[in-house]
């Protein structure tokens, strides 16, 4: 069940489509170049959640990219439409589920070639379910190079590095060379040797020292993309006590740390058994405690 909504002149309150039938130009830039950006935000209980952040992080990869994107209103009255829609049906297939995730997924292109505007659609979905078994059972990594230094996002700005464009091709074939081997998910390492992300993901990791306990990520000027779920989780952390880091990061640090998480706005957060199939140090305690913080986000 996936409810489409697009963004158009006349349309204040968006239009609603039939997802079950194409909607889309074949000569739509975002399916032939991949060209444009997106946002997968969590929607439950009635709540889309950090939908400021992911608005506000849509605007920055849009400007990132030069792509002219409808106003925040227009993504607001369209997101409202599609979550009522998609309630509505969600009701009538199978009741009430107060627990059941969607994903809200915001998409705009540079739309059909020539045509002189852009495509912009919202859809809601069901949450995948792969996610929700990450979160419980954790995950197997690997670390793989991603071919760049991480001083690259500065001196190659065309790269696009820290955008959430449409161009995920080379993460999803990280994710396939990974389960292949057998692994769940991926750590990207840049070539001098530095931490990054997952391909859908953000890395954390906490050191207890003492009665201290200290969260850490690898620093955004790696050319990662900034974290909705991370960043929320730090303020909650921050306002619990917790002591804040911001790498660099080697994957040393990933074997030594109490504790390293991937986390991200539908899966939430899983926690990394093994890296390269060596087993990680976990500790269920700040697990618990970190995802209290991210039940608590709105
Ligand atoms: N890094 C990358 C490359 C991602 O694609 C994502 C999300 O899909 C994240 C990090 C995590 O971001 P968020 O927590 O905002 O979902």
């Amino acid at each position: 069940m996936t409810v489409v909504v697009f963004l158009e002149p006349g349309f204040p309150a968006g239009r609603v489509a039939d997802a079950s039938v194409p909607q889309l130009s074949v000569l739509d830039q975002g399916a032939t170049r991949g060209d444009g950006v997106f946002e997968s935000a969590l929607y439950v209980r009635g709540r889309v959640r950090k939908l400021d952040a992911h608005l506000a992080r849509m605007a920055v990869s849009a400007a990132t990219c030069e792509l002219p994107l409808p106003a925040e209103d227009a993504w607001r009255a369209a997101i409202a439409t599609a979550v009522a829609a998609y309630d509505a049906a969600l009701a009538t297939e199978s009741g009430d589920d107060a627990g059941h995730e969607a994903v809200v997924k915001l998409v705009a292109t540079r739309g059909p070639e020539g045509a002189g505007h852009g495509t912009a659609w919202v859809a809601v979905s069901p949450a995948p379910e792969l996610g929700r078994r990450q979160r419980a059972e954790g995950v197997d990594v690997l670390l793989l190079d991603r071919g760049y230094d991480s001083t690259v996002a500065e001196r190659a700005p065309w790269l696009l590095m820290g955008a959430k464009t449409l161009s995920y091709a080379v993460n999803m074939a990280a994710l396939r060379h990974a389960r292949k081997q057998g692994a769940d998910d991926v750590i990207f390492v840049s070539s001098d040797g530095r931490v990054l992300e997952g391909p859908t993901s953000t890395v954390l990791l906490a050191v207890r020292d003492g009665d201290v306990k200290r969260l850490i990520t690898p620093m955004l000027e790696t050319g990662i993309l900034p974290g909705t779920t991370q960043g929320a989780l730090f303020a909650a952390a921050e306002a619990a006590g917790w002591e804040l880091g911001y790498g660099p990061l080697e994957p040393q640090h990933l074997v030594e740390a109490d504790a390293v998480w991937l986390v991200s706005s539908v899966r939430l957060l899983a926690p990394v058994n093994s890296l390269d199939g060596v087993e990680l140090s976990r500790d269920p305690e700040l697990t618990a405690e970190l995802t209290s913080f991210v039940d608590a986000i709105g």
